[in-house]
């Protein structure tokens, strides 16, 4: 593959397969694929206006039984550091995220066997 036909493909809003984007990632230099994505950015959002929102992922459990092999997040249920957020927990975070212009609260956590949907309602 040509790195700069590929590029240009992007440049022209072409679809690339997933093995195009793979040896893009793999084999363009960062400040080329920054530059691409700038000029993407341009064409798609008319007046050069760039915007960006202040939100916060906070993390319900990290309690999980999903046992995926890349996480280094989650605890099994019953150990010392397994932890459920509380409600004054949120809302510090909350508030946190408030004071420094957030205004998205991203709920994140683990697969705890022991807590259904009933228990997350409880927070809307
Ligand atoms: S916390 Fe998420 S990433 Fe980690 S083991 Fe559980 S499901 Fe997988």
């Amino acid at each position: 593959m040509i790195m700069n036909d590929l590029l240009r493909k992007a440049m022209e809003f072409e679809f690339l397969s997933a093995e195009e984007g793979i040896f893009l990632f793999e084999n363009t230099p960062l400040a080329e694929l920054m530059y691409v994505a700038d000029e993407l950015r341009k064409k798609q959002v008319p007046h050069n206006k760039v915007t960006w929102q202040i939100d916060r992922n906070v993390n319900t459990t990290n309690v999980c039984i999903a046992n995926c092999k890349f996480c280094n997040f989650y605890r099994i249920p019953g150990h010392t550091e397994a932890y459920i957020t509380d409600i004054e927990t949120y809302k510090k975070k909350i508030e946190e995220t408030i004071k420094y212009g957030g205004d998205q609260l991203l709920l994140q956590g683990g697969h705890h066997p022991e807590l259904g949907l009933a228990f997350l309602c409880k927070f809307i």
